[in-house]
């Protein structure tokens, strides 16, 4: 692309250059933000665009068939992504997640899996690779992700009944064909299957105790549901709290039916509040940003498909990683690698980034637009 042609993205989503501090330390792993929480989880979009239109995220009416998409130029080679996956983890990353738009549309991912799979911590640990997909390519794909170093993997349904599902993601596509792609999942050998629905009151919660059941009844312990409060992400799917359903609610109807304890979490930062079914079928999750907020051990950093980080979900601005990764200093040499560790670690450490606390609090800051979730992943 010629110097003087800036891709559309990069018009919508302004992010400044970050400083290279002269004098950093080497990254020690022990790196903190403002409020003492560490860099552990790194949230990679590998493309913006999906073969789905989820109202919650990419609604039809806004990512209609003229909406301009990134050209492939501006995307992140597997180069750039595995070398800041590499320099995330100098700082204490433990946990990739691979995330879109539909991560399974980028070509050839299997590549970046192998590469982000050969990853060490700085404790000659393996990273924690996974993935978040809507299924639709799963059946074809699942054993070369596998094959490639992939782990885990988190699939997205929102509905059993196809009708419902249609009303939540905008295409026709079989419920069936997700199912399967599940099932491809566990063939593959992925140790860990989660599926995520997201509930929007008057649309799907309807679907909420038929999911339950037939998650416990088909696989038990073998696939966690968890269910995620709709979000106000991004300023295009016309969130309202009226259809929020909040999860103490939901989580009181599953237990009418089916009894449930609560669990401990499994790691410091994790979004979902556990609970088993105490008849051993397994357990659910629930995620709720809306009315339970987790920003106190919020871990979590996102990496754009054109290298933009972000510090969450819903910021309105990041900091054009790109920009170093493909980068020159004043001297003419290419920024080295121990320059753009620096780089992160000046940014994390000055993260106070708390939006779904000042939501609570009804003192979010008035007028900024969010970052869109199919653009940062979710
Ligand atoms: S709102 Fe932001 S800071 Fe809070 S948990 Fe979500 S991503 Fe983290």
């Amino acid at each position: 692309m010629g110097d003087n042609v800036i891709p559309l993205a990069d018009l919508r989503y302004l992010a400044p250059v970050p400083v290279v501090p002269t004098d950093a330390a080497a990254p020690s792993g022990l790196l903190a933000d403002l409020r003492g929480r560490p860099l552990r989880d790194l949230r990679i979009s590998v493309t913006d665009r999906c073969n789905f239109r989820c109202s919650y995220c990419m609604p039809k009416e806004v990512f209609d068939r003229d909406y301009q998409f990134l050209p492939q130029s501006s995307l992140l080679s597997f180069e750039e992504i595995t070398r800041a996956a590499r320099l995330f983890a100098a700082h204490g990353v433990q946990k990739l997640r691979l995330t879109g738009g539909e991560p399974l549309l980028r070509k050839h991912l299997e590549r970046l899996i192998e590469m982000l799979a050969a990853l060490r911590t700085p404790d000659g640990v393996p990273l924690d690779l996974t993935l978040t997909t809507n299924g639709s390519l799963l059946t074809r794909k699942a054993q070369a992700l596998a094959n490639a170093g992939l782990q885990r993997i988190t699939v997205s349904l929102d509905a059993l009944d196809d009708a419902i599902f249609r009303r939540m993601n905008d295409v026709d596509f079989p419920v069936a064909d997700v199912l399967a792609g599940i099932d491809a999942a566990l063939a593959a050998g992925l140790r860990s299957v989660k599926v995520n629905m997201v509930v929007k009151r008057g649309t799907n919660e309807q679907e909420v105790l038929p999911m339950a059941r037939h998650f416990r009844d088909r696989y038990g312990p073998a696939v966690t549901l968890r269910f995620i409060e709709f979000m106000d992400v991004g300023a295009t799917n016309g969130w309202r709290m009226d259809e929020v359903l909040p999860s103490a609610e939901l989580q009181r109807r599953i237990h009418e039916v089916f009894a449930l304890a609560p669990l401990q979490a499994a790691q410091p930062g994790e979004t979902a509040e556990r609970w088993r079914y105490q008849d051993g079928r397994g357990e659910i999750g629930l995620i709720s940003s809306v009315t339970q907020p987790f920003c106190g051990d919020c871990n979590r950093a996102r990496l754009s498909t054109e290298g933009k980080l972000y510090l969450c979900l819903f910021a309105s601005r990041g900091h054009d990683l790109r920009a170093l990764l493909r980068g020159q200093g004043p001297d003419g040499h290419a920024w080295t690698d121990a320059e753009i560790a620096a780089a992160l670690g000046l940014i994390w450490a000055q993260r106070d980034d708390r939006y779904s606390e000042l939501r609570s609090a009804g003192t979010l800051p008035a007028g900024e637009r969010r970052v869109e979730m199919h653009y940062i992943g979710g």
